[in-house]
């Protein structure tokens, strides 16, 4: 008999993974964590309920959240993680040779913890790289207090339920853009605006008072249900205009192989549907 994993994130509208093998299912210091294997997904990650990231999907966002921001700004030496725990975004961002320093700020060591044993091929490796500043803490704390200043600030955290909640506020946000350099980049997961609709145009409204540039692109991943998700965008400096030569000449020159990212896609997923585009504020 089939044991399905049933995601009700949303009202009305639920997805359903079969649990093939179930690896561990606890409770951490702030969530429960769930880890289990699904035949076609592979290893899944679930927090409170909810589909964090999958060995089989998590490649399409972990690449279009890091290499989008890192090779639109040219120069980026230092990069901040909210949340991340499984390593995945770590990972991607550590590809990049250039980049000399990360600091990953994740609220639950639970978590860490669990994806170093149970989920080594999302970081592989990348906790151990000696540029990985990891700390944990809640990131909305941290943000609130550093002095340090970052070219590339990513936001990888769970909806705006439980602890990840204070991670889409006006407050987080406007601190998020103290801690940029001067031409520095906030990208952010911001769910799938088909069914969360409300949280990108809170988001953009907070990102519109905040950045000369601001906005979203888009990338479909098959495990956040319910159509293409949005990563909220702002910046003061030029990088969305960055010409896809450039970017092909950027790329070629990190020599990162990837498997969703392209030069073209990076230019294309700022292009968005017109549902999407009568969300912006
Ligand atoms: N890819 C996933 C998504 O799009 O929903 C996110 C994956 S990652 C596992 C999300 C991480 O955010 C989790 O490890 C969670 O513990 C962390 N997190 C949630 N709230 C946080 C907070 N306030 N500060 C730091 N990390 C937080």
């Amino acid at each position: 008999m089939t044991v399905w994993f049933r995601e009700t994130l949303h009202p009305h509208y639920a997805q359903g993974l079969s649990v093939d093998a179930l690896i561990y299912d606890s409770k951490t210091e702030h969530q429960r964590l769930q880890v289990f294997e699904n035949g076609t997904f592979g290893r899944v990650l679930t927090l409170d309920g909810v589909v964090q990231t999958t060995a089989g999907d998590n490649f399409i966002y972990h690449e279009m959240m890091t290499h989008v921001p890192i090779l639109a700004h040219g120069a980026a030496r230092r990069v901040l993680i909210i949340g991340g725990g499984d390593g995945g975004m770590a990972r991607e961002v550590l590809r990049h040779k250039s980049v000399e320093h990360v600091t990953m700020v994740e609220i639950d060591a639970g978590v860490v913890e669990f994806s170093r044993e149970y989920l080594p091929m999302l970081s592989q490796g990348a906790f151990d790289d000696p540029r990985l500043n990891l700390v944990i803490a809640d990131g909305a704390d941290f943000m609130r207090g550093t002095t340090d200043r970052f070219d590339v600030i990513i936001v990888d955290s769970t909806d705006p339920i439980g602890p990840g909640e204070v991670l889409f506020t006006d407050t987080f946000y406007g601190h998020a853009k103290r801690a940029l350099t001067e031409d520095g980049i906030l990208v952010t997961q911001n769910g799938v605006p088909f069914l969360q609709g409300e949280e990108l145009a809170n988001t953009l409204r907070a990102f519109k008072a905040l950045f000369a540039d601001w906005g979203c692109y888009m990338a479909t991943v098959p495990t956040y249900a319910g159509g293409p998700m949005a990563f909220g965008w702002g910046t003061d400096g030029p990088a969305r205009a960055v010409t896809v030569e450039e970017l092909q000449a950027r790329f070629a020159a990190a020599g990162i192989v990837t498997d969703y990212y392209t030069p073209g896609v990076h230019k294309g997923a700022f292009a968005l549907p017109a549902y999407v585009e009568r969300l912006l504020p």
